[in-house]
């Protein structure tokens, strides 16, 4: 079995590293030159609207994936018409626009943050005495780690944000003042059988994912079964194949949809060491229409970005119980460069050996 990426980085690699053992090879699309995934899969390399490079990776695949939701949605259906695609290149097109996403979420009766489609500065301001402060101002397209986006808390934030973003399409939120960030990784087969890994607890700063604990504390049966049930009805609403990821926001018992993304997730990397089948291989599974493995927590993990900095190896791998992902990128600031995964059998001894191994290393976004 051949599987195609739209995309050759470090979710592609991770993809590949997972399909090898399953006797499945990967080609990816990418248009630089080196594409992290280089070492696992053979590339084609081109932009993701180029027709020649489109048909050469149908002619390379038996079936087409993707690792990030930015691929044109005309790619993707033009590659459908000629190789399966999954997800759906429906699920690509819900996920590319905040507003199309949370007009989705609310179709299916999932709650969002408050918003408001932003054209015009007439609209901005309408958006904010209908929404108050504090809000986000948001680029409805092309966002991601806290690109794109401007915290609204007072007046004299209107004005700045309004110079930062305006004159595209933009979205405005209201500012969820939550207790934490919660996220699900969920997977469904060709079969349509879903499953789901646990909650996982996620802490960003300045916009991109620090770390995240898995499975997330004090969840409680009631808010887990909510988080299923508003996946399943995602999966089901898109008849979607493969994983897919929701962020919440947690707000007492209440689970408020931050955005979704259609791939594999970064808050799912402790699955490599952390769950029965990592959310990789259940992806690669799922595309491929094989059956979908365990989605059950090993223990308890903790899984630290690399963000802009190499760390000393020996220094992370000295501490029992880690596991180092470097993806083999060029650093730069605020590139996420690698990985790094504490699995324990105990939440206490876990927390323990994060403790450790944030006294050698801080994982500070650089
Ligand atoms: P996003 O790119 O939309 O996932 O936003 C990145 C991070 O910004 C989120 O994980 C939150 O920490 C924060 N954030 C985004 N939107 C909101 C909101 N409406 N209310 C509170 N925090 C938000």
């Amino acid at each position: 079995m051949r599987l195609g990426i739209l995309g050759g980085g470090q979710l592609a690699r991770m993809m590949a590293l997972a399909a090898h053992p399953l006797g499945i090879t990967c080609a990816v699309l990418d248009p630089s030159a080196d594409p992290c995934a280089r070492p696992v899969a053979s590339v084609i390399r081109g932009e993701f609207d180029d027709l020649q490079s489109l048909y050469e990776l149908a002619r390379a695949s038996d079936v087409i994936t993707y690792e990030f939701e930015n691929v044109p949605v005309e790619s993707a259906r033009w590659l459908a018409e000629r190789v399966p695609v999954f997800p759906s290149p429906d699920a690509l097109e819900v996920s590319q626009d905040r507003i199309v996403e949370k007009n989705f979420f609310a179709k299916l009766g999932i709650p969002t943050p408050a918003f408001a489609d932003v054209l015009s500065r007439d609209d901005f301001d309408r958006a904010l005495r209908g929404i108050g402060l504090p809000a986000v101002l948001k680029t409805r397209r092309f966002g991601y780690d806290g690109k794109g986006q401007c915290v609204i808390r007072t007046e004299d934030q209107i004005e700045p944000a309004w110079t930062q973003l305006g004159g595209r399409p933009l979205i405005v939120e209201g500012f969820v003042e939550f207790d934490r960030e919660l996220s699900s990784i969920a997977v469904r087969s060709q079969k349509g059988e879903c499953r789901y890994y646990p909650l996982v607890e996620n802490e960003h700063r300045d916009g991109m994912l620090y770390r995240s604990l898995a499975p997330a504390a004090n969840t409680g049966e009631e808010l887990t079964e909510r988080a299923c049930e508003f996946a399943e009805r995602v999966l089901n609403e898109l008849n979607y194949v493969g994983v897919l990821a929701i962020e919440w926001f947690q707000d007492g018992p209440r689970l408020i949809a931050n955005e979704m993304a259609p791939r594999v997730h970064n808050s799912g990397h402790w699955t490599l060491e952390g769950a029965a089948c990592s959310q990789f291989e259940n992806h690669v599974r799922a595309v491929c229409g094989l059956p979908l493995g365990s989605t059950s927590a090993i223990g308890h993990s903790a899984m630290f970005n690399l963000i802009g900095q190499r760390p000393g190896f020996d220094t992370i791998l000295q501490i029992p119980g880690t596991h180092l992902h470097w993806y083999g990128k060029e650093t730069k600031p605020r590139r996420k460069v690698g990985h790094v995964t504490v699995a324990a059998t105990s939440a206490d001894e876990r927390d323990h050996l994060a403790a450790e191994l944030l006294l050698r290393h801080d994982f500070a976004i650089r």
